[in-house]
């Protein structure tokens, strides 16, 4: 069955959520709450006013929006009558969900398919009494908030379901919604809520027994164990340390006895206080970290006094980022024990899942990628340490070591074997890891293959006659040595007549720029020579992949910002993933795109505003893009912006960009033919006109007074400067006028200032 329409009931966080990304994917929902007096829908207009919330839009679009109805269950419940899916995300009351499936139950075709989105209710009890009928077409379709950005969807399935049912909405959610569906069996909070509240709670009681500040503890969980970098205080205070105690204590009224997550969730007195004084988190403004003008303050968790607490950038932490997470295990001072007793908890706690939740360590390890944005799952992570180390070292400390991990002594939890990937079973046998069709991994088809050229930051591959440039520095921040790979990768394409070139990482984000402390270290030699050539070779790479004779696609996934964007605009054709966020952000840290950004971007407005010979629309237009280092959100409004073309294009699930560009390289119907041909620059008045609009911003108090220099050297870029109107420039002059700009910005003590400050704490200096 095609799922054509769709219902969402309880239009609260996560209702809301489905709904929108339902639309997102081009179908169309109803999505109703309870009737409320006065105005009935006031609840779903709410959950749908929430959807647009521009800091994390749940919508795509307005085209999104207008596939969404809202309604209420008094009067539109009839509306369920022709939907092909119908997911309940009311509270978490067995009693509200039961007596909804009920009327659903009298609405519904019998074709229709019903799930609940419920976190902690077992299916079994959900549908109870139902008739087989209902029970066969029902399933839990576990989002994870918010439901646009994340990956994971836990589906679940019960003793009576159908098997059409499960793949019918395993492939809607998959391929439309872009979700990437983990299936579950019905064991309490399934995969990812069971490891990963887990993991936070353990790092949290370490933190407290071992009397580290929380700035240390969240040094530590975070990137050195490939987690993101909020730690385990941070996410506290992002998600409510009243909302976290909730789901804590679900997991404890759910989880049997002896399950060792209830050594995890005793109740900390200090937490209590907090939750009582209204202390719980970002939403009040305060919880365990509170923002101060200049940075933040941590609060002492012996005195319950707030401090100043800069992010701080541990040397252990360092290494274990550089090096691996090995790193951690191999140090015996406070740090490396709060390590320890979090990863050989957690990573225990994971093993001694199986056989309950599953028969391998796979479904774990994506639950917890998926859910939890971790880089590595826990087995992957034994992997990396070691099993036989960290058996050892659990021996060592009187710790119990789970079968599962017992039985992988001496092996590991996956290997690569005749060009696939496999994953160990309780048995000790192998099985090959299976992915549905379109669905590519590039982290995992990675360890099958070896790479033709490879440093540090970047390598590239052979992919059955297509190179694949990956970058895979920390943040895939740009250098020299990327844009070597990157070149190597674009001659060799054209030596051996390989078929095209895919510039592509399935990391969280495809790159946050070009490395900020490679430009530092260019300012603090004074080496203004050195700087412009790596411009210049950028440049130059670049270019050479957008005029190449073969085929080219770059195809990001997160975000592509500053350096990482320019390698984006010089793709012959773009595939993305729909939440893809792009953008030039240079001027943040007092520079401008040196790599062809500004150029692009004017260039790009020329073609979308069909300026013909007077270019000054465009002009401004590009300067406004610039100036305020704007972002698209997704690929919709980045068309709007003129940041992708027309031929660009994106994918909902961020594991079919690979096999799309893949298929778009051996059809290359839809590459663009990159004609940059010389413009006619409007020069000194428009120049002027500009420079007067910023001294103008900057007395109204809109701009800082480095905006106005900064702004300045955009607008010299973007209509030649001094030049006389009429004057013609080519592509080259445009990217020399980029690089002239960038060296004299690099020169100012503000931007030196920007620079310093970005790298040291985090975020730039407005000066
Ligand atoms: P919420 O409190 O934000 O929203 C619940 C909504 O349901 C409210 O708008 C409420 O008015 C509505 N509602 C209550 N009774 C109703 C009824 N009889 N008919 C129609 N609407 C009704 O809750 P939420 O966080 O969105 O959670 C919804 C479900 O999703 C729960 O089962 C929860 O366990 C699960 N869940 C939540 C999260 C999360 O992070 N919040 C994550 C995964 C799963």
């Amino acid at each position: 069955m095609m799922i054509k329409k769709v219902a969402v009931i309880g239009a609260g966080t996560m209702g809301a959520g489905i709904a929108g990304q339902v639309a997102n994917a081009g179908v169309e929902v109803w999505l109703l709450d309870l009737p409320t007096e006065g105005n009935a829908n006031a609840l779903a207009q709410r959950g749908l006013e929430r959807l647009k919330d521009s800091g994390q839009p749940g919508l795509m679009s307005k085209d999104a929006e207008r596939l969404i109805h809202i309604g209420n269950t008094r009067d539109d419940f009839a509306q369920l009558a022709d939907c092909d899916w119908i997911a309940e995300a009311v509270v978490e009351r067995l009693d509200i969900k039961k007596d909804l499936y009920r009327r659903i139950d009298a609405v519904c075709h019998d074709q229709a398919i019903i799930s609940s989105n419920t976190s902690t209710i077992p299916i079994s009890l959900l549908v109870e009494g139902m008739p087989k009928l209902f029970r066969q077409r029902f399933a839990i379709t576990h989002f994870f908030n918010p439901v646009r950005f994340m990956h994971l969807l836990e589906l679940v399935r019960g003793e009576d379901t159908e098997p059409t049912v499960i793949d019918t909405l395993a492939a809607f959610c998959e391929q439309q919604l872009g979700k990437g569906v983990v299936p579950c069996l019905d064991t309490p909070g399934f995969l990812g809520n069971r490891v990963g509240v887990f993991a936070i709670q353990c790092a949290l009681h370490a933190a407290f027994d071992l009397g580290l500040k929380p700035s240390e503890a969240d040094a530590l969980f975070g990137r050195p164990m490939g987690i993101p970098k909020t730690g385990v205080f941070g996410l506290y205070d992002l998600i409510g340390i009243d909302l976290m105690s909730d789901v804590v204590q679900s997991l404890v009224n759910i989880l049997p006895e002896g399950d060792a997550f209830h050594q995890e969730a005793e109740k900390i007195p200090l937490m209590i206080r907090m939750i009582d004084n209204g202390q719980t988190g970002n939403k009040q403004g305060k919880g365990f970290y509170r923002k101060v003008k200049g940075g933040r303050e941590a609060l002492n968790l012996q005195d319950e006094r707030y401090s100043f607490a800069p992010r701080l950038n541990l040397p252990l932490a360092e290494k274990a980022e550089q090096t691996g997470i090995k790193a951690l295990l191999l140090d015996d001072s406070l740090y490396g024990q709060f390590a320890w007793r979090v990863l050989s908890r957690t990573l225990s706690y994971a093993a001694s899942l199986i056989p309950e939740v599953g028969n391998d360590g796979l479904g774990i390890d994506d639950a917890m990628k998926l859910g939890y944005n971790w880089v590595k799952g826990p087995f992957e992570l034994l992997d990396e340490i070691g099993v036989d180390l960290f058996i050892e070292r659990l021996k060592a400390d009187g710790m119990s070591v789970p079968r599962f991990l017992e039985e992988a002594a001496g092996s590991s939890f996956y290997r690569a074997e005749n060009n696939a990937l496999q994953t160990r079973q309780l048995d000790g046998s192998w099985q090959t890891i299976q992915r549905s069709e379109n669905i590519i991994r590039f982290n995992e088809m990675r360890q099958t293959m070896t790479p033709r050229n490879t440093c540090a930051v970047a390598s590239w591959y052979n992919l059955d006659g297509i190179a694949l440039v990956e970058f895979h520095s920390k943040a895939n921040a740009l250098d020299t040595d990327s844009m070597e790979i990157l070149e190597d990768a674009i001659t060799h394409v054209e030596k051996e007549g390989m078929r095209g070139l895919i510039v592509h990482n399935d990391a969280q984000h495809f790159s946050c720029g070009v490395n900020l402390q490679g430009v530092r270290g260019f300012i603090q030699r004074n080496d203004m020579d050195g700087l412009d050539k790596f411009l210049d070779h950028f440049q130059k790479t670049v270019h050479r992949m957008a005029t190449a004779k073969f085929p080219v696609v770059v195809a990001p996934v997160g975000m592509s910002l500053g350096g990482g964007f320019e390698v984006v605009l010089h793709a012959k054709e773009v595939i993305c993933h729909a939440n893809s966020v792009m953008g030039l952000v240079e001027s943040v840290v007092g520079v401008v795109p040196g790599g062809g950004g500004c150029k692009e971007t004017l260039y790009r407005w020329v073609e979308k505003l069909e300026c013909g010979d007077d270019i000054s629309e465009a002009c401004w237009k590009a300067f406004m893009n610039l100036g305020m280092g704007k972002t698209a959100t997704s690929p919709i409004l980045a068309k709007d912006q003129a940041m992708l073309r027309a031929n660009d294009n994106f994918i909902m699930n961020r594991d079919s960009i690979l096999s799309t560009a893949i298929n778009a390289i051996n059809n290359p119907v839809n590459q663009k033919v990159f004609n940059r041909p010389t413009l006619i620059l409007p020069g000194k008045p428009l120049f002027e006109e500009m420079v007067n609009w910023l001294k103008e911003s900057h007395a109204k108090g809109l701009l800082m007074a480095h905006d106005v220099v900064v702004g300045t050297e955009m607008a010299r870029i973007v209509t030649g400067g001094e030049v006389e109107p009429g004057t013609r420039w080519s592509e080259q002059d445009f990217f020399d006028a980029e690089r002239r700009s960038f060296l004299t910005l690099a020169s100012t003590d503000s931007t030196k200032k920007r620079i310093e400050t970005m790298l040291d704490e985090g975020s730039p200096i407005r000066n």
